[in-house]
């Protein structure tokens, strides 16, 4: 990296209608700050963006003196993708605005966009997309991984919802890409994540959703799992697209949604999603509802955009966390004797881990129609690992995660690139498989430079 002078600084606080954040800055700090507490960069330039014509001056800028670029969108990341110790952060938290086009079923979505911006809106009309689950998450950074949720059985991963996306490329244009415009470069902003430039604003499809869903959660004690995960494995394997389901193994959270004679219990949980008819959904999930002794059955007609938030208050930002995962294939019996075995030794009450149904819309996308890597499992697993900022023990929560995703790892079928951590390349070109080659030259054309590498890197160099 070239050194900045003031006067370099200067030119760049003028090009933009936004704020530029150096470290003398009041609220540098504050700032800097991303959604994982134990990520503690400082980054010497962030450039708050509040338009296109902005993002493009501080990409140009970077260009110019060969600084190498981080962008934070929602911030989400549990890597701290979105800033880095040595070049600019492009800042998208200004840019958050949502309109739905009714007659194309597209929402148009700004780049820093998070997810309770898009549901509210979306609703009004009686439509949503595929979003993540924690209403706090990044459209940005979850839709060019791959974008997994409550709807994807149904409508497909967010990144088969992706239709167009205006981007700002390495040489600081400003460009529309869609299917007719450079459908290479769409393909690869389908699940190869921030590699190929900084998308101001997505054009996402839009599907006919709620206003209602019956949808909730079903708790039991975690000393039930071996007898509840086989039934439950049973009843998925019949489920209509409309069924979304997450178990969650943890520790009772104390949330107010869950009665408090219950905190820090160990529990397995099934979180429910049922878009379709109503009636349908009480009869389809009737005996699941019936077996066994719940602790809790909150299932019930609720509104989609609560849905959409009925876990916010399970991971908090500022937290530590760390993070695995693996994508897997049936809840075999010897699946759920592991998850039972490593679920059991959590080590806190705000570590989680959430099993995801696959299957349905998501498998049946044609494995080379979009950069995302694993469509043909079934489920995927996060071994997510929290801890409060004071505590000294990140060594024992992060060692109950690895422990736990090497268990998992004989079960492995793939990898999903957004619940990557720090594995390292060979794991990031593990999770493409075949797709890796083609996105290695689409990432040679659009950023020879390897501007944009804060990023599960798709490096141009690679042989
Ligand atoms: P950031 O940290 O801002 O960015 C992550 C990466 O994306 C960076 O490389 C960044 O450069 C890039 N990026 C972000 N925005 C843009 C943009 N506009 N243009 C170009 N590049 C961009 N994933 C799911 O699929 N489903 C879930 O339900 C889900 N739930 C989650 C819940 C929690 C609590 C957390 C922490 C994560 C969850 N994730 C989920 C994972 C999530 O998809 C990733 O962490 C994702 O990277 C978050 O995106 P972000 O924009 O918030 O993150």
């Amino acid at each position: 990296m070239d050194t900045l002078t003031i006067g370099d600084t200067e030119k760049l606080a003028d090009a933009l209608r936004g704020d530029l954040i150096t470290p003398a800055h009041p609220r540098y700090d504050q700032v800097r700050k991303v959604w994982n507490g134990d990520i503690n960069r400082h980054p010497p330039l962030i450039a708050r963006c509040a338009d296109a014509a902005d993002v493009a001056a501080a990409v140009t800028f970077a260009a110019e003196r060969g600084l190498p670029i981080a962008v934070r969108g929602g911030g989400h990341s549990v890597s701290g993708q979105g800033l880095c110790d040595d070049g600019l952060v492009v800042d998208l938290s200004r840019m958050r605005a949502v309109e739905v086009d009714p007659r194309r079923r597209l929402a148009h979505v700004q780049g820093g966009a998070l997810w309770q911006d898009v549901d509210p809106v979306t609703q009004a009309h009686r439509m949503a997309t595929t979003g993540g689950i924690v209403s706090e998450t990044g459209v940005g950074g979850l839709t060019l991984g791959g974008g997994i949720g409550h709807l994807m059985r149904r409508c497909g991963l967010t990144v088969d919802n992706l239709v167009e996306a205006d981007l700002v490329t390495a040489d600081g244009r400003c460009v529309t890409v869609d299917a007719t415009t450079d459908p290479e470069l769409l393909w690869g902003l389908r699940g190869g994540g921030g590699n190929f430039g900084t998308v101001v604003r997505f054009g996402l499809r839009l599907h006919e959703v709620g206003p209602t869903v019956l949808a909730g959660m079903l708790i039991y004690p975690l000393d039930d799992a071996l007898s509840v995960l086989p039934h439950y494995r049973d009843l998925i394997a019949d489920a209509p697209d409309v069924l979304g389901t997450i178990l969650n193994l943890r520790l009772c959270p104390p949330v107010s949604a869950v009665p408090e004679r219950l905190h820090g219990s160990p529990i397995v949980a099934i979180n429910v999603c049922w878009s379709g008819d109503i009636e349908e959904g009480q009869a389809f999930l009737r005996p699941l509802r019936a077996f066994g002794r719940p602790l809790l059955d909150t299932v019930a007609p609720m509104p989609y955009v609560d849905l959409q938030r009925m876990v916010d208050g399970t991971s908090r930002p500022g937290k530590h966390y760390y993070w695995r995962s693996v994508d897997f294939g049936p809840l075999t019996d010897q699946v759920i004797t592991t998850l039972v075995e490593h679920a059991s030794r959590i080590t806190s009450p705000m570590s989680a881990v959430p099993v995801y149904h696959l299957g349905g819309a998501v498998g049946r996308v044609p494995a080379e129609d979009t950069a995302f890597g694993s469509r043909h499992a079934s489920h995927n697993i996060n071994m997510f690992g929290a801890w409060e900022p004071d505590q000294d023990d990140r060594d024992r929560h992060v060692a109950w995660v690895r422990d736990f995703s090497e268990a998992m790892a004989p079960h492995s079928v793939g990898q999903y690139v957004n619940f990557l951590n720090d594995e390292g390349t060979d794991s990031v070109r593990a999770a493409y498989g075949r797709r890796w080659r083609r996105l290695v030259a689409l990432k040679r054309r659009v950023d020879p430079q390897n501007l944009f590498r804060y990023n599960f890197n798709i490096d141009p160099e690679w042989p």
